[in-house]
């Protein structure tokens, strides 16, 4: 008798078991989905980061390579206005205009991320010595270093010395314009 309850009650528990299970499996998204969903990560092969970036914005963003100092787009960012700057290989925000000051060190410097959850470091030893490395945690694209207690009149003494290649910069203005059209679109 109590062999037969045993069984009975295995049976139901097997039975609970595989309909709660098998609905569960088949409703489960793709392995992908359930990536995108929990991190919200942008991961590409080689092949496709080559296809959507420059040869430059390559090199620095997926090889932690470094910009010339005082070129081009460090003279294009001292001119630039209010505005906030994003990761050029996945758009996420990563520095705003609000954080922005100068340097004097020929590269783009802020003293804190206008998007902290975007931003992460992780110690390099490229040169020999550690350095605190700066990625987008999105795309894990190498961003710059981050240096610290250099005496800057700065609300951190930090001074993220960043690649100007791989920021994206959205005027102010172009925000607002955008806004404003939405607003009217809506009316
Ligand atoms: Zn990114």
């Amino acid at each position: 008798m109590k062999i037969v309850t045993l069984l009975t009650s295995i049976s139901v528990i097997t039975l609970a078991l595989l309909s709660g299970f098998f609905p569960l499996q088949s409703t489960e998204p793709a392995h992908s989905e359930i990536k995108k969903i929990k991190t919200q990560s942008v991961e590409r092969t080689k092949e496709e980061w080559r296809k959507i970036l420059s040869p430059e914005q390559y090199r620095i963003l997926r090889e932690a390579g470094t910009e010339r100092p005082n070129g081009k787009v460090y003279l294009e960012f001292q001119q630039h206005g209010p505005g906030t700057y994003y990761c050029a290989g996945c758009d996420a925000e990563l520095f705003s205009s609000k954080e922005k000051f100068d340097s004097h060190c020929g590269w783009p410097s802020f003293y804190d991320p206008s998007n902290a959850k975007n931003v992460k470091t992780s110690v390099d030893y490229h040169l020999g010595y550690a350095r605190t490395e700066v990625l987008c945690s999105i795309c894990d694209g190498h961003l710059g270093h981050v240096f610290t207690g250099e005496g800057f009149d700065t609300p951190t003494d930090k001074r993220y010395c960043i690649n100007g290649t791989v920021l994206k910069f959205i005027p102010l203005a172009a925000v607002d314009a955008k806004k404003k059209k939405t607003r009217k679109g809506e009316k």
